[in-house]
């Protein structure tokens, strides 16, 4: 039994669905189906979050307005008269849901009424994935993966209540794979208990499909995209990658801690706790053999694996006392970081200053510059990049910044990390 999970892009208008087709029904094992929302419907639908929350009802609802429009074009183009009708009810009660989210927004409650609003996402793309394998004698059961997936309510970023969530998925979604079926779910959300929608963070999706891998035991999961498997840099950044066959969870795991935008960064703990393959193929072409993320891989082989972070923003933090930072400044500064959630992507301190490199997000860093300045001098370099290269030579550390300006550079055996302007 296999998850298959369905990024935004290989759904992003009903041509592309319709060509994923063969992948599911040339299978022969029961499989779980994962899907993101299309194309780019989660960014759409973090708009309306923002119209809504700032009181802008009216815009947000024509907002949501036109995304109805949107699914119900894709469902006309994609299902026959009698599937549309069926569809555009199912879809029309998202929408209903979908327009009292937006109702009930409000900015005191930004992270509540984002996972109210954004979770509608894959719901739509789901339900209509249902219907276009029905109408196409898949028979599948489309599944709402809120009454499964159980989290806690840290909105944007929940926390999945495992043992909860492995006996619903065990009591719902397993007999049906058992008779063999298809079972059509959404990726990126869940529910608290009482019943609240919940997200997973950004692109969660990936982790859905690894959260109920694990909980279901499954063979293994295949993430289907638009690339032929994983490439030891961003395509869209440099030219001649080259692609990585077999990689092991940690190095994945390092890979995404630094940044790199392959997969979710939580997809991989789960499966590699469960010792469940993760296979990434391309769906234009579902016989290339792709990638294969799994255990007992020989580091040898890897190329150097490059991640590069845009829009970074170094802060450069000093004691107004002449202080050393030492473990009472380095407590405080941690603390400041926790208490506003800001990840810090390459740290150094020195005797009486300490350096942060950081994303550089508008709806943070104000907020972190205050705080810090409360206690310490400030200094920033905007607009820096964070160039993260594992498993290097020389060779290529030396092609990657030699027209940069270099504010910081740390090493070690494996990795280097450089801020370059
Ligand atoms: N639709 C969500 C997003 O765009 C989740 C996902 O695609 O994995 O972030
Ligand atoms: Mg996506």
């Amino acid at each position: 039994m296999r998850v298959y999970k369905f990024g935004g892009a290989s759904i992003a208008d009903a041509g592309r669905m319709a060509a994923i087709l063969p992948i599911i029904s040339e299978e022969h094992e029961p499989l779980l189906l994962v899907l993101s929302a299309l194309g780019k419907t989660t960014n759409a639908l973090e708009v309306i979050v923002n119209l809504a929350t700032k009181g802008q009802k009216e815009d947000a609802l024509a907002a949501a307005k036109v995304l109805e429009e949107q699914h119900l074009e894709y469902a006309r183009v994609l299902l026959n008269e009698a599937y549309y009708v069926e569809a555009s009810i199912a879809l029309r009660n998202h929408f209903a849901e979908l327009e009292q989210a937006v109702n009930d927004a409000h900015p005191a409650f930004y992270d509540y009424s984002y996972d109210q609003i954004v979770c509608m996402g894959e719901l739509l793309s789901s339900t209509m994935f249902s219907f276009f394998l029905l109408q196409n004698n898949v028979p599948n059961e489309w599944l709402d993966i809120r009454t499964v997936i159980r989290t806690d309510a840290t909105y944007r970023d929940a926390v999945v209540d495992w043992d909860n969530t492995a006996k619903k998925a065990g009591e719902t979604i397993m007999p049906k794979l058992h008779q063999g079926k298809i079972v059509v779910v959404q990726g990126f959300i869940g529910s608290t208990d009482d019943g609240k929608s919940v997200t997973l963070g950004r692109e969660g999706s990936d982790y859905t499909a690894a959260i109920l891998a694990a909980m279901l035991n499954m063979d293994s999961v295949t993430i289907w995209k638009d690339v032929n498997g994983l490439q030891n840099a961003d395509p869209k950044l440099f030219p001649n990658t080259v692609k990585i066959d077999a990689i092991s969870y940690n190095e994945v795991i390092e890979m995404a801690f630094y940044g790199a935008q392959i997969i979710h960064p939580k997809t991989i703990k789960p499966l590699q706790n469960s010792n469940i393959p993760l296979y990434v193929k391309c769906f234009f072409d579902k016989e290339l053999p792709g990638s294969v993320i799994k255990g007992g891989v020989d580091q040898a082989h890897y190329p150097p694996l490059i991640v590069l972070k845009d829009n970074q923003l170094l802060v450069q933090v000093t004691t107004r006392d002449f202080s050393f930072i030492t473990e009472d400044n380095l407590s405080t500064l941690y603390s400041i970081f926790h208490d506003l959630k800001t990840k810090i992507n390459l740290i150094q301190n020195a005797a009486i200053s300490f350096i942060a490199c950081i994303d550089n997000r508008e709806d943070k860093v104000k907020a972190l510059i205050h705080a810090l300045g409360k206690h310490y001098k400030v200094a920033i370099n905007d607009h820096v990049q964070l160039l993260t290269v594992r498993h290097y030579t020389p060779e290529v550390i030396f092609e990657l910044t030699k027209d940069k300006q270099i504010l910081l550079r740390q090493e070690t055996r494996k990795t280097i990390q450089v801020v370059m302007k």
